[in-house]
């Protein structure tokens, strides 16, 4: 039988093999160090794991997409965008996961989204393989006719890839009901077909569910509350600091204050608000939701108790709870060491990545409860493939069902991660737990169907 430190080593020389591979991939090669230094123990306990080809092609996306999207601005400019659709792992079902529209997006961050979403899906115990797409496109500032077109350019090109049992997108940084309506409708006009299951987060009315846009947010915070229960602790009066102020970010701090909880930041990328009252909830979905306004507006609006903090690091301000919701590599080393003077108790994560691996290093060895993103967010990617079911039922669910089977699929993502963690030597520890559990599901699923 092999070590694990042999196994280690074979598993570091992959790793060396991958960055060759992607060069300038940096993301992509945090994401795939983050998974594969926590494989050792099933690798080496589970020699069939250990079956030559089966980590390289657990690493190796099955098929990536690249394409160009032309539009024209609102005074007939051409622009000229790039497109990605990365179909990484379909051996659970069909690709599943969303379309991110921001300036930073090249392959190498959708590969690494892409890779997350493989264990994050495995996680959930449904029927969905790992996606992700998007392009370098930025809504910001761009009008509803000119985030129309670009929405129907990639469609154009993107919507020979997708359906309902080949590939599922769904939103992500930049991409809400809106783009998702666009996005759909050029699906619907192209292919002839009302194929509703084909994009999930859509509008109520045609085809999306109920919960879909609460989940993710509403999903962490059920996972942080299970962590916190493990240390014969709840919600409630606890003050949290949550990061973002968009589609996961709104209904964590929706779900924090519906149970007890006082969430006392949101930030976007000008900067932070801190409002010692408790974010108003109202308030921020008209700023974020309705208007499409920056955070100051908060600030300038909401009266004495929040002040705005242009640039700055959101994990300066002393909370109990630490919730990054935004984007990859927001909470570093310098801000995990603030969060632990401070007395932090849990971090979980809303955002794919948001915490660099030094700072995960040092909350973890700081005793500090840590969720990683592919179980603490995996709540949207669980309702979007029950929109799936519904869609192809032909049915909706009423929102408290939706809602029920969200907290039984997060508890139960709760319990696989610990009970893995314990398992393979590493109590409290949800990073190696969710690792493991994911890559077991999935490596089974592959070793199941043959080499392909
Ligand atoms: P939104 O576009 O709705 O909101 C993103 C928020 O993060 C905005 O406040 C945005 O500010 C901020 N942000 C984004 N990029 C940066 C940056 N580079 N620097 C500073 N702030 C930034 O996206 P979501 O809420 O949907 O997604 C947030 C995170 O959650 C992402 O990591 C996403 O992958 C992850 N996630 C989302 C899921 C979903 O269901 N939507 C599911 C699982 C994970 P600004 O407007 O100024 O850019």
């Amino acid at each position: 039988m092999t070590t694990r430190s042999e196994t280690q080593t074979t598993l570091d020389h992959l790793l060396t093999e991958i960055e060759h591979r992607n060069p300038a991939q940096p993301e992509f090669h945090q994401a795939a160090h983050e998974v594969l230094e926590t494989l050792a123990p099933v690798v080496a306990a589970r020699p069939e794991y250990a079956e030559p080809g089966l980590i390289e092609r657990l690493v190796e996306p099955e098929r990536q997409v690249m394409f160009r999207v032309p539009w024209q601005d609102d005074q007939g400019r051409v622009r000229v965008n790039r497109g990605f659709r990365v179909e990484f792992n379909s051996a659970l079902g069909p690709y599943k996961g969303g379309l991110r529209f921001h300036p930073s997006v090249n392959l190498g961050v959708i590969k690494f989204l892409g890779f997350e979403q493989i264990f994050k899906n495995a996680l959930t115990g449904l029927g969905i393989g790992g996606g992700k797409g998007g392009s370098d496109f930025d809504p910001h500032g761009r009008s509803d006719a000119e985030v129309m077109r670009f929405c129907q350019s990639f469609m154009t090109e993107l919507y020979r890839h997708i359906g309902e049992h080949t590939d599922v997108p769904a939103g992500d940084i930049g991409v809400g009901g809106r783009e998702i309506g666009y996005l759909f409708g050029q699906y619907r006009r192209i292919t002839n077909r009302w194929e509703s299951g084909v994009l999930t987060g859509k509008g109520q009315g045609w085809g999306g569910s109920l919960i879909r846009p609460e989940a993710t947010g509403y999903g962490n915070v059920l996972f942080a509350a299970a962590m916190l229960r493990e240390r014969g602790e709840d919600l409630e009066g606890q003050t949290a600091v949550v990061s973002g102020s968009g589609n996961v970010a709104i209904y964590t701090i929706e779900k924090l204050t519906a149970l007890g909880a006082n969430a006392v930041t949101c930030s976007d990328s000008s900067g932070y608000v801190v409002d010692e009252k408790g974010i108003d909830l109202d308030l921020l979905k008209q700023i974020k939701e309705v208007e499409r306004g920056r955070v100051d507006a908060y600030a300038e609006r909401r009266g004495t108790s929040a002040r705005f903090v242009p640039g700055g690091s959101v994990w300066d301000v002393p909370a109990d709870l630490a919730l990054p919701s935004a984007t990859q590599n927001e909470l570093d080393e310098n801000a995990a060491a603030t969060l632990v003077r401070n007395g932090v108790k849990a971090v979980s994560e809303g955002a794919n990545m948001p915490t660099t691996p030094e700072a995960v290093h040092l909350l973890q060895k700081a005793g500090v409860a840590f969720g990683p993103g592919k179980a603490a967010n995996a709540g949207g990617v669980a309702v979007s493939a029950l929109e799936m079911a519904q869609n192809h039922a032909r049915t909706s669910w009423t929102a408290a069902r939706v809602e029920e089977e969200l907290a039984d699929i997060m508890t139960s993502i709760h319990t696989t991660c610990h009970e893995t963690a314990e398992r393979y030597d590493a109590p409290g520890d949800y990073v190696t737990g969710a690792n493991i559990a994911g890559f077991e599901r999935v490596a089974d699923a592959m070793l199941a169907q043959g080499v392909i």
